[in-house]
């Protein structure tokens, strides 16, 4: 029988991506995000591949929301192997300006999301004996601070910290947790981020973008491909004994 996986945060970019690449590599999906149409129709294209794919709506933020959407994935594809907790948001704005309200809406995707989805993929994982393995998003901007991204740096350290102790909690069961830290890929979030930087800063639109790309040693930007790429390792028995780790996948950044 396939594996199975589910992916949050999976109807555009780099969840998008890595579902698709799953798919490729034998894997049926439950594809995950806020609204509907991005995943149902990702998982149309996953369909006419032969695989099986679900399309469901959870807020990652909401501890019942994750809890359910997991237990409504195993139902209808009669398990889950994977948990790709992938779902995130960013935030541009200067250490000295980040407001309550901004801090915690950020934090409650980010770090919270992961959280419940780490919780619900182990105690599922454990409940039906399977070895699983879960992967979560964390960031270059999980490795090393970034000016005007402090906020959003802080939530992928705070990814890292609780990859590294679920990692250790869970060993016993034979489950492993992973991230990946991608560096620069050209998704909505980066349009984003770029037009706020344009407009907190005055740079031209494009610019920031530009001079982060510049940055990187292999000459170019990342492709939601690119990442999914190593999820597929994460989420394959090549990658059994690794655990703990938030690998930087990012064409060589230099950090700036
Ligand atoms: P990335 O570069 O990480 O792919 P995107 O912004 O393109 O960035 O994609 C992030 C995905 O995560 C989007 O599809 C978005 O709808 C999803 N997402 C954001 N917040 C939530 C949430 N609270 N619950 C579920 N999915 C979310």
């Amino acid at each position: 029988m396939a594996r199975i996986a589910l992916v949050t945060g999976a109807g555009r970019g780099i969840g998008a991506g890595i579902a698709r690449r799953l798919a490729a590599d034998g894997f049926d999906l439950a594809l995950v995000d806020l609204t509907a149409d991005g995943v149902e129709a990702v998982a149309e294209e996953i369909r006419a591949t032969g695989r099986r794919a679900v399309a469901l709506t959870a807020d990652v933020s909401q501890r019942d929301a994750v809890f359910g959407v997991l237990a409504a994935a195993v139902d209808a594809l009669g398990g889950l192997d994977v948990m790709v907790n992938n779902a995130g948001v960013a935030l541009v704005g200067p250490v000295a300006d980040v407001t309550p309200d901004e801090l915690r809406r950020l934090f409650s995707v980010n770090v919270d999301g992961v959280l419940w989805g780490i919780q619900a993929a182990a105690a599922s994982f454990i409940e039906r004996g399977v070895r699983g393995k879960i992967v979560n998003a964390a960031s270059i901007a999980g490795h090393e601070g970034f000016a005007m991204l402090g906020a959003y740096s802080a939530t992928k350290f705070a990814v890292r910290g609780f990859t590294q102790a679920a990692a250790k909690e869970y060993a016993t069961h034979g489950i492993t947790v992973n991230a990946y830290c991608p560096g620069v890929v050209g998704t909505d979030m980066w349009v984003e981020i770029d037009r706020r930087f344009a407009e907190l800063t005055g740079a031209e639109v494009g610019a920031t973008y530009d001079r982060f790309v510049g940055g990187i040693a292999l000459g170019r930007a990342q492709t939601p491909e690119d990442v999914a790429a190593f999820v597929s390792h994460l989420a394959s028995p090549d990658s059994d004994y690794m655990t703990g780790q938030a690998v930087l996948i990012d064409g060589g950044l230099v950090y700036r």
